[in-house]
């Protein structure tokens, strides 16, 4: 291991090349969902994570980063991001313009939006999701093939229903607030509003603070407690 000593006879700060090295990680592709929304493909190299977390990502040289979910699963040999190409936003629009082999830094991950694996067996699990916060659920369920959940994916029109047939039919409800193309024609707090009656879940929110902080005041009020509920909100 190469070690440079960046500021000699000052605040000695001792820098690891290989350690730097070993944030670069390669793009292996950029796959388009949408007009909007892709999912960029990273390599894995050896990094470890619990379905859920998410990774903190910087094109070199830019001063900026950004924190995205994990989309693939534990056992995949890439790691996969989906991401929505915010209108006025900078970094997810720069992330797509990457071709196969430049190069990111990725760090991490962290986060602690995950599912106890002692209880997968004996839980009932809701995810809800907006948007690209389905990220972590389909995480989730790549991971873990064999366990008891229903998600709840809302966007606007159909087609955001981002892979939607990738899951089991009866395991997913699609609202769409602006066609009736979907399982459900309303926003997922509506549906929850409606149709959820019973308490017997622990209920994970992943996606926009403004649907999260109305969907847990829905859910406090149907008789859920504080410690069935997990939320993860991008912004
Ligand atoms: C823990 C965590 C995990 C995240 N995971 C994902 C992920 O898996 N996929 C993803 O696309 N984003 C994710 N985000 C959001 C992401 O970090 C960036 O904020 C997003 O890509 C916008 O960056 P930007 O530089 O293009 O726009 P910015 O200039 O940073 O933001 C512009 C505005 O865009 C809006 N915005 C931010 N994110 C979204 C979004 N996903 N959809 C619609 N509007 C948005 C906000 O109103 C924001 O003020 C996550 C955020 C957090 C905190």
């Amino acid at each position: 291991m190469l070690l440079i000593n960046e500021n000699a006879g000052k605040n000695i700060r001792i820098v690891s090349v290989s350690d730097e090295i070993d944030k670069l990680y390669k793009v292996l592709d950029v796959r388009s969902l949408t007009s909007d929304t892709y999912v960029l493909r990273i390599e894995r190299k050896n990094m470890k994570f619990i379905a859920g977390q998410h990774v903190r990502v910087r094109i070199p040289d830019h001063p900026q980063f950004r924190l995205y979910s994990i989309y693939s699963g534990e056992h995949d040999p890439y790691i996969d991001l989906l991401i929505k190409e915010v209108p006025t936003g900078v970094y997810s629009q720069l992330l797509r313009k990457r071709t196969r082999g430049d190069l990111l830094e990725v760090k991490g991950p962290s986060g602690s939006f995950t599912l106890n694996p002692q209880l997968l067996k004996t839980e009932r699990y809701l995810f809800i999701a907006t948007g690209t916060g389905i990220s972590p659920f389909h995480s989730y369920i790549l991971s873990y093939p064999d366990f008891n959940y229903h998600l709840l994916h809302g966007v606007r029109y159909s087609f955001e229903a981002y892979e939607s047939n990738t899951y089991p039919a009866d395991k997913i409800t699609i609202c769409t607030s602006g066609d009736d193309k979907g399982h459900f024609h309303g926003r997922v707090t509506q549906y929850l509003e409606e149709k959820v009656h019973s308490t017997d879940y622990l209920v994970y929110l992943c996606g926009n603070s403004a649907m999260i902080n109305d969907a847990i005041d829905i859910l406090k009020g149907k008789g859920f407690k504080n410690d069935q509920l997990f939320i993860e909100s991008y912004f």
